[in-house]
């Protein structure tokens, strides 16, 4: 299937207008369910990003002098623009990432909500006025656009990454420059188009595609730019990390996670089993919040592991995501397949069971079948790194305070989840778990009303809610004297 060229630019969009690379370079993109070329983009570098820094560092007093209100009114043309093409970039997104259709839909739809969401949230960027401590001076607390921000996501999320960022950016007055995962850079750069069409002043939103390395390099050092948000690996995240701290940037990093799945022995196991496929089987297992190591009480191991085998063989269907049908779309590369495949074997040889699945699915594109271990140990790879893919593996437990050990037991702290009908059980777990996000009987929480972030290494900051626009202001304090008292 060829790209919708309405919505497609082999381009980048800097302060208005789109462009090749300065050298002419491009990069190919790939459809991962047939492993074809679809495309190329363009492959900027540090010149082309100081050019879209400095077209955004323009832009910045104009875009922040404009009310809150005038700014939502531009984000809600561009959310009418983005459910008008809700078709388009549908396709789009499937084509270039693989998830199946109806998933790219949803994934696209939420984008939009959380751009709303800022919309509106702009409005209510309150300060305060704090009682003075000196009779003849007042005290004030503003809220200031940090200034420009760069933006770089990754491939699992190729338009909600994005909204989640830009919403709060635009939302607070902040121009930014996008730097979209070169795996899937075709529904970032759609976002141009139609901001271009919606009539966003130039150099307000600049996408650009090309050489990580170079790009974040330019992002970190050039003093225009004043802050980074970036959605992708611990490894990168902490990279970016370091290199923002030494020119003293702002930072939100949505990192890696390695989610516990809890199910109790009380637990609803029906409900348990529905939530489990949400989250380890969503996007073929390709989310950072996905269910990694599902531990289960022993009293209900065998009838939990039973129930969990007879809903992926009958829910769950491998496919190219533009086919009917389709709930499992490719893994995004090789290295993606290989991956799971090593931790299927990895985890076979230290003694866990084959369920269902585990095996990579031959053929055009890279796909990989729904696979479900049992006898999960703490000495597999998959207890200590995300698998990123479809692989259930099953831990046993015997009871809470070894759950809640063995679920803290890693350096990260993004998603978990549990699963208990005891009320006291549902305080003592969920205020014991060391994460950011916890789902208590939810396999999916995403939601752009409320925070989303990790604690330990993966990562610092918030996405959607209140919480998430303020990782996009400075506070400013003025102390007003003279005043005449
Ligand atoms: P993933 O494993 O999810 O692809 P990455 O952290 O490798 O995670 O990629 C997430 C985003 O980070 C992508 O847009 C990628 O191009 C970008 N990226 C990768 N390496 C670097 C780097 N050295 N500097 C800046 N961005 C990078």
């Amino acid at each position: 299937m060829a790209l919708d060229t309405a919505l497609t630019r082999e381009a980048v969009f800097i302060d208005g207008s789109w462009s090749a690379a300065d050298g002419g370079g491009t990069i190919e993109v790939t459809n991962p369910a047939t492993g074809g070329v679809i495309g190329t983009v363009p492959n900027c570098g540090r010149a082309e990003t100081e050019r879209a820094i400095a077209a955004a560092y323009k832009a910045f007093p104009g875009w922040k002098a404009l009310t809150a209100e005038q700014r939502g009114t531009l984000m809600h043309k561009l959310c009418d623009e983005i459910m008008a093409n809700l078709d388009g970039l549908t396709r789009l997104l499937t084509l270039e990432m693989g998830k199946p259709m109806a998933e790219a839909r949803g994934e696209i739809s939420l984008g939009v909500k959380y751009i709303r969401f800022f919309a509106e949230e702009a409005k209510r960027v309150y300060g305060d006025v704090i009682p003075s401590p000196w009779g003849d001076r007042r005290i004030i607390v503003t809220k200031e656009p940090v200034g420009v921000v760069g933006s770089i996501t990754p491939w699992n999320f190729p338009n909600s990454m994005i909204a989640r960022k830009l919403g709060a950016a635009l939302a607070a007055g902040c121009p930014m420059v996008i730097k979209p995962s070169e795996l899937t850079p075709y529904s970032a750069l759609a976002y141009g188009v139609m901001a271009g069409k919606v009539g966003f002043p130039k150099g307000v939103i600049n996408i650009l595609t090309g050489d990580a390395a170079e790009i974040g390099a330019e992002m970190c050092e050039n003093p225009v730019l004043r802050k980074i948000t970036f959605t992708g690996s611990t490894r990168v995240g902490k990279l970016l990390a370091g290199n923002a701290g030494k020119h003293m940037k702002k930072i939100s990093m949505e990192l890696g996670g390695n989610a516990p799945f809890i199910v109790f022995d009380d637990a609803d196991l029906d409900k348990a089993v529905e939530g489990a496929i949400a989250s380890k089987f969503r996007n073929s297992g390709q989310t950072c919040v996905c269910a990694n190591r599902i531990y289960v009480q022993h009293g209900v191991y065998d009838a939990f592991a039973e129930k969990l085998k007879a809903a992926v063989e009958a829910q769950l269907k491998p496919g190219n995501g533009l086919d009917d049908g389709v709930t499992q779309g490719p893994l995004i590369n090789e290295a993606a397949v290989s991956k799971v495949e090593a931790h299927v074997s990895d985890a076979l040889g230290k003694g866990a069971h084959l369920k269902t699945g585990g095996r990579r699915i031959t053929g055009a594109g890279t796909f990989f079948e729904p696979t479900i271990v049992t006898g999960a140990t703490g000495d597999m790879k998959v207890a200590h790194e995300e698998t990123f893919g479809p692989l259930a593996a099953l831990f046993r437990f015997t009871d809470e305070q070894e759950a809640i050990t063995l679920a803290n037991s890693t350096e990260y702290g993004l998603a978990c989840y549990f699963y208990t009908q005891d009320l006291g059980r549902t305080f003592r777990v969920m205020e014991n778990l060391e994460y950011g996000l916890v789902g208590v009987n939810e396999g999916v929480i995403t939601t752009e009303v409320a925070p989303f972030g990790g604690v330990k290494d993966s990562g610092l900051g918030n996405e959607g809610s209140k919480y998430g626009l303020d990782d996009y202001l400075n506070i400013k304090y003025s102390c007003i004297g003279g005043l005449g008292f």
